[in-house]
């Protein structure tokens, strides 16, 4: 017997042989599950790597195997199934995938009837394959689509279960929540539309729900989650971002929303004018360039020019006081020549950002650069990147110093080994607090008396209004 391919939508996935537990060496017992009688609900460990679509994946997965009456989220040696959220947007985060998948192994062994499930982009973009090089592979399902996946275990472990599980109190301050998936743009860079597919909104009253449902746990940030967030339209009405934000920010409890990652395409007036008038959106956008000469970006098919993007930065800092602006870059793209990387160096020095991702540029099979010549060398590569480290550091120094004697709003999130509670201003910026001064949940406003690139020191603190 197989397990049943668990995606309609991913057609080229292998159906997958049934878990082959035991000893390496012994021969496969047949095609039948071995599902120990438990006795208890079985126990779930999660593991995700990523992107916050995956931390975010990783949240509903767990509520949904509370749902079916499964202990979501325990320690590894605990759990009876361990399941991987994988990513496939880089190499380096696949190696990891299958670094964690190797440690596993001798997990699984130890305690005959353990399983391990694998999702999340590796799932799609590589589906078959998978099952060849990862033996002792158990389940693979699509995470757009885990009902399938859930059915199966359900059957499988339906004498153990007495119902659902409530799920713990969370301690969690801040959540991510997906209101779309997919994206319609096609970087030639890019995989995220091979393995997500193409957009899909979800309505604004299941999102409001779930944000309210978060803030009821404790939660007291939500950051809105799409692969191009602000194409966002309600399948019913056709609204936006804007009105989904003016939808989330009318939900009592919430103090910070935040939304991620913007296209430049959609970066529209009425945006930046729902940051500005919203209380509970949060004075950051990051808004990605990936470079910035014309001929790199039709290049890598991001459907606007330089001058278009700067005109949109400029309408959005002129909106929206105090606002911080981040960004992701990609130098070393084929055929960058040293004039187009020049282009990215005038970009980056003129908008000032307050934090720059920046990645040397890696071909993805199946993309459509993967078919160009990856014909930057990997030591230029690396020059190029730690050129624009060096500038970016300056310039969030100088950004940071401006902010000297001035007050900011900080939301809690913890306190470090040195005894002192740190957080996030409303900016997005690392901010620590003087000791015994605030606890995990607070908002605290204080004074900016001293920085570094990257972190904000603050003290006169008191309670924020
Ligand atoms: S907009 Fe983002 S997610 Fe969509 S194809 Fe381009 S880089 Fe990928």
């Amino acid at each position: 017997m197989y397990l049943p391919v668990l995606s309609p939508s991913a057609s080229h996935f292998k159906a997958l042989p049934l878990a082959r537990r035991g000893d390496a060496d012994e021969p496969v017992r047949g095609r039948e599950p071995i599902v120990p009688r438990l006795g208890r609900p079985p126990r779930v460990h999660l593991w995700h790597i990523g992107c916050q679509m995956n931390d975010a994946d990783h949240e509903r997965l767990a509520e949904s195997f509370a749902e079916i009456g499964f202990i979501p989220d325990v320690a590894l040696e605990d759990a009876d199934i361990a399941v991987l959220i994988s990513c496939a947007v880089r190499s380096n985060a696949e190696q990891k995938v299958y670094g964690k998948f190797k440690e596993l192994i001798p997990w699984k062994r130890e305690r005959p009837g353990r399983a391990i499930a694998l999702t999340g982009c590796m799932a799609v973009e590589h589906g078959s394959a998978l099952l060849d090089r990862m033996a002792d592979l158990d389940y693979m399902f699509d995470v757009r689509e885990p009902e399938g996946f859930f059915a199966r275990l359900q059957s499988l472990y339906g004498g153990d279960v007495d119902g659902p599980v409530t799920m713990p109190a969370s301690d969690r301050l801040l959540a991510y929540v997906p209101v779309m998936g997919g994206c319609n743009e096609m970087c030639t860079y890019c995989i995220v539309p091979f393995v997500r597919g193409r957009e899909s909104s979800r309505p604004t009253a299941e999102i409001v729900a779930d944000v309210r449902r978060l803030v009821d746990r404790g939660v007291r940030e939500v950051t809105l989650l799409g692969q191009n967030v602000n194409s966002y339209r309600d399948p019913g009405a056709g609204t936006g971002l804007p009105e989904l934000l003016a939808a989330v920010d009318a939900i009592p409890g919430l103090w910070r929303l935040r939304f991620l990652t913007s296209h430049p395409r959609n970066a529209v007036p009425q945006l930046f004018a729902a940051m500005r008038d919203l209380s509970s959106v949060c004075e950051q956008l990051h808004l990605p360039v990936q470079a910035g000469d014309d001929e790199l970006l039709r290049r890598m098919r991001r459907v606007y020019t330089v001058a278009e993007y700067r005109e949109k930065i400029a309408e959005a800092k002129a909106t929206v006081p105090g606002l911080a602006l981040t960004t992701d870059i990609i130098v070393g793209f084929s055929g960058e020549t040293e004039a187009e990387f020049e282009g990215t160096v005038r970009l980056l020095s003129d908008i000032r950002y307050d934090v720059v991702h920046i990645q040397a540029y890696s071909v993805r099979p199946g993309t459509a650069a993967a078919r160009r010549a990856d014909d930057v060398p990997l030591v230029e590569k690396k020059r190029r990147l730690n050129h624009l480290l060096d500038i970016q550091r300056g310039i969030a120094l100088e950004l940071n110093q401006a902010l000297l004697a001035s007050t900011v709003d900080v939301l809690v999130e913890g306190v470090g080994e040195n005894g002192r509670p740190y957080g996030r201003t409303r900016q997005g910026k690392v901010a620590w607090l003087p000791a015994g001064s605030a606890s995990a949940g607070d908002l605290r406003a204080g004074q900016v008396a001293a920085v570094t690139h990257w972190q904000l020191e603050i003290d006169a603190v008191r309670a924020a209004a």
